[in-house]
């Protein structure tokens, strides 16, 4: 081994959450060394996550509307023909342009980018196995650990990301599954079964749960999402759990019963997708080294500074609390690196939007109708269908609507949840409404350029304290 580098701040982990920190800490003036083992930058979100998935839903949305609405728009259209390995390549090439774009933002920002597996050896000391060949080591003044999170296996199903997948294998299909059952109705399964549906498979989803959408998704939204996705061809099977799965021969064999139990079920498929959560990543960090543990969900434990209970040595994004998503972990990353400079960070866990990206797409922040009757808060409810906005109507895209909810006595406002065109744009307006703690009243009183969809957001807004105008 070379002789160790002295380091202000090693980090371990190049996803979203570890490469926002590297940048910010290059930006503050720290030496700094960020440590990736998959052989690019960006993590899960750039290399198989929230980016390739993307390029498939946008892509596949275009040749669905291709195939299926165009003629009323007075576009004819000859043969429409799906090209998979080129629409794959489009996504490999945006995946490719994103990740090369970090290394250059690292260049620019004296972030030492080291390629190799990182592994604790003492409180200040990480050693790399590097993926060239070879070993070093580091020593950090600083650590942060930003190693991510993986999918949850299901007992019993052996992943081949083939023919058993997780979303690794769901974002590189090499032909178009006849047949696919998705375990687990979330995010990744709605999102998956969308492509995948839109590109031809026959799509179940099966969801242990009453409702669709993963924790947080209002019960109203959730419910108009599900029955526009059941129009778009994707089978349903809610309050139904997976016991066991059999993909030795040819047909794929998914054994189901109802939630409560009752009667057992056999589903048949050529493809099944396990998509029933993540869990954290810390495997091979060492973590007994350092005596560092983790609670009984795999998560490192912090306190509010992200600080272990070793002080210099700091975790976040997706190995630690809150929700799996890159935004918060970006947010995490550059206030790890303030209380680390400054000894002040600060996240607003209370204004962290999440988007579905189906068609339409789902959109909240803050807390939903459920969360609020059970904190047994007062609250009023504003709604406004996209049926009835004219930008909506003149895009022929009127399913959805937006939903406000305020409080009763004071109109601050408590959540906001959207499904219909762009509402993974609109949620920006609602997040920082919440942050600079808006009423309903201060939205629906700020003028909207007519005619976008964000005019819609304005009226739900209108309904909550007053009336909307044009319902
Ligand atoms: P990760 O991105 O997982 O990065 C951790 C990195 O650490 C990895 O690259 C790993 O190789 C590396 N690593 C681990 N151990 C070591 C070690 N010992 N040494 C060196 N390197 C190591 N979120 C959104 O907000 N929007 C979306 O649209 C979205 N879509 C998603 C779609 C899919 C299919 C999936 C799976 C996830 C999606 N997410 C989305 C979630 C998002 O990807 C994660 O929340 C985000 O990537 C977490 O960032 P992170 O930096 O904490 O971890
Ligand atoms: P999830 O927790 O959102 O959803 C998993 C679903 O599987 C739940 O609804 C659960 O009830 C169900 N389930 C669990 N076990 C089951 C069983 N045996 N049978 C039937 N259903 C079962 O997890 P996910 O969809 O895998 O996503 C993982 C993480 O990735 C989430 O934290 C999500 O926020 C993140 N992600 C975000 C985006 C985005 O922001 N657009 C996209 C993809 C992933």
């Amino acid at each position: 081994a070379t002789p160790s580098e002295e380091k202000d701040l090693v980090i371990i982990g190049g996803g979203v959450a570890g490469y926002v920190a590297a940048i910010k800490a290059g930006q503050e003036g720290l030496k700094v060394a960020c440590i990736e083992k998959r052989g690019a930058l960006g993590g899960t979100c750039l290399n198989v996550g929230c980016i390739p998935s993307k390029s498939l839903l946008n892509n596949s949305q275009i040749y669905h509307q291709t195939l299926h609405d165009t003629k009323n728009r007075g576009i004819e259209v000859g043969e429409v023909k799906l090209n998979l390995k080129q629409m794959m390549k489009a996504k490999d090439t945006s995946v490719a342009g994103l990740t090369k774009g970090i290394e250059y933002l690292f260049k620019k920002n004296n972030v030492e980018y080291i390629k190799g597996a990182g592994r604790f050896e003492d409180e200040n000391t990480v050693a790399v196995e590097l993926n060239d060949g070879g070993e070093t080591t580091l020593r950090g003044k600083n650590i942060i650990i930003s190693t991510g999170s993986e999918a949850t296996p299901f007992p019993g199903l052996e992943i081949d990301e083939k023919r058993v997948i997780t979303s690794n294998g769901a974002i590189a299909l090499e032909e178009v599954p006849k047949r696919m059952v998705v375990i687990g109705g979330g995010i990744i399964g709605l999102e998956m079964a969308s492509v995948w549906s839109r590109l031809g498979s026959e799509v179940t989803v099966v969801e242990f749960l009453s409702q669709i959408g993963g924790p947080g998704m209002d019960s109203d939204i959730s419910k108009q999402s599900q029955k526009i996705l059941a129009k778009q061809g994707i089978k349903f099977m809610l309050n139904t759990k997976v016991n066991s799965g059999d993909a030795s021969g040819d047909n794929i064999k998914i054994e189901v019963e109802a939630a409560k139990g009752g009667k057992g079920q056999t589903l048949d498929c050529d493809v099944v997708l396990v998509a029933i959560g993540r869990r954290p990543y810390t495997k091979g960090l060492g973590l007994d080294k350092v005596g560092l543990e983790t609670d009984d969900k795999g998560r490192l434990v912090i306190d509010s500074e992200y600080r272990t209970k070793i002080p210099h040595i700091r975790a976040i994004g997706d190995c630690t609390f809150g929700p799996m998503l890159a935004h918060k972990g970006e947010e995490e990353g550059v206030a790890a690196i303030e209380f680390i400079t400054k000894n002040y960070g600060h996240v607003n866990y209370g204004a962290i939007p999440a988007v579905m990206y189906t068609h339409p797409e789902v959109a909240w922040v803050g807390q939903n109708e459920a969360e609020l009757k059970e904190a047994g808060v007062k609250y009023r409810v504003g709604t406004f269908p996209f049926s009835a906005n004219s930008r909506a109507k003149t895009n022929l895209d009127t399913d959805g609507m937006v939903k406000f909810l305020a409080d009763a006595e004071t109109d601050r406002i408590l959540g906001v949840h959207i499904i219909g065109p762009n509402a993974g744009e609109m949620i920006a307006e609602a997040t920082l409404a919440i942050e600079y703690g808006a009423s309903s009243e201060d939205i629906g009183r700020t003028s909207h350029a007519h005619p976008t969809l964000a005019e819609a957001f304005k009226e739900a807004a209108m309904a909550t304290y007053s009336k909307a105008i044009h319902v």
